[in-house]
């Protein structure tokens, strides 16, 4: 019929329309939508890194391509995550510090003439997940795995209660990029995401993997089967470019040794358990390798990594009574 070829339906121009335009404008995801109304005018505690500070180093450099990572503090301290930039918006993940995620939102604006368009939350620790609040009342969504909004919510955390939340995996589209979050197991806290961007062939990875660095302090918030089969995942990845949150980005290689370390100071902690030593006695009898000795933090985390792991053997382990 002529008519209806001259003037389609309408809903033959809205997918004619749809197909024109370009992917860059296609942002989106797959996450659940966050009622956060529900908690408007939640309790939070004092937010610690909201003061100003002009004079902690920060830094947003280039890792490949249109893939950046974003530094804040000095030394030890250093917190990281990475930052895609699109011509349709930038990802960022853990901004890490209220007082730099000014600097940081405006550093974006300035060098590259885009909003942030996606906070990513690794997880729920107040130290990586500080400043989301800054991006969101910006108009970023904050997206982080479903297990973190308890504790945002129950420990009063002074940050951005997501937007979106997943279970096992999510999906988001930015500027023709694809990023993928997934859930793998209870390993560094139940709320851990692994950030993959398959494109760059890079993982952000924060808190669990390591980078010729100890694993930090007594392996807070610590699961040790769950840590093993995430490690073991990232050793499955097509990635070169491993950005653990701290220090500076690891390779497989670096999470093949932490690996074999995490495994290693399990079993020689069980077997003193299984000994009947005492703590006191246990603490000094774990051996380090010489490798391990060079790791950044060695001298300040061994005995804490041995005091984590004999409290999670201790909690699982069961004798005869
Ligand atoms: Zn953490």
């Amino acid at each position: 019929m002529l008519t209806l070829r001259l003037f389609p339906p309408a809903t033959l121009v809205f997918s004619f329309a749809l197909a024109l335009v370009p992917a860059a404008a296609m942002a989106g995801d797959d996450g659940i939508p966050v009622d956060r109304e529900k908690y408007a005018g939640r309790q939070t505690e004092a937010d610690f890194t909201a003061s100003d500070c002009p004079d902690n180093p920060r830094s947003l450099q280039q890792v490949k391509d249109n893939l950046y990572r974003h530094t804040t503090g000095a030394g030890l301290a250093v917190h990281s995550g990475l930052v895609l930039i699109t011509k349709e918006g930038a990802l960022v993940i853990d901004p890490a510090m209220t007082c730099t995620s000014t600097w940081l939102r405006d550093e974006i604006r300035r060098r590259f003439n885009v909003p942030v368009k996606y906070v990513v939350l690794s997880h729920a620790h107040f130290d990586h997940a500080a400043g989301a609040q800054v991006f969101q009342q910006d108009g970023a969504i904050v997206v982080a795995n479903q297990r973190a909004l308890e504790p945002i919510i129950g420990e009063n955390l002074p940050t951005a209660l997501p937007d979106r939340v997943f279970d096992k995996q999510m999906t988001i589209t930015l500027g023709g990029e694809t990023v993928e979050l997934h859930r793998i197991a209870p390993s560094h806290s139940d709320s851990m995401t692994m950030v993959l961007f398959p494109r760059h062939h890079a993982l952000q990875c924060t808190d669990v993997c390591e980078s010729k660095s100890m694993p930090y302090n007594d392996l807070l918030d610590f699961y040790y089967p769950g840590w093993i089969e995430t490690l073991d995942w990232v050793l499955a990845q097509d990635v070169d470019i491993i950005d653990i949150g701290h220090y500076s980005p690891g390779t497989k290689q670096d999470i093949a040794a932490e690996r074999a370390y995490m495994v290693d100071l399990h079993q020689q902690v069980l077997d003193l358990t299984r000994q009947g030593m005492s703590w006191d006695h246990l603490y000094r009898n774990v051996k380090f390798s010489p490798d391990i000795k060079n790791w950044i933090g060695y001298d300040t985390m061994k005995t804490l990594n041995i005091l984590g792991m004999y409290r999670w053997v201790s909690n699982h382990r069961r004798g005869v009574w």
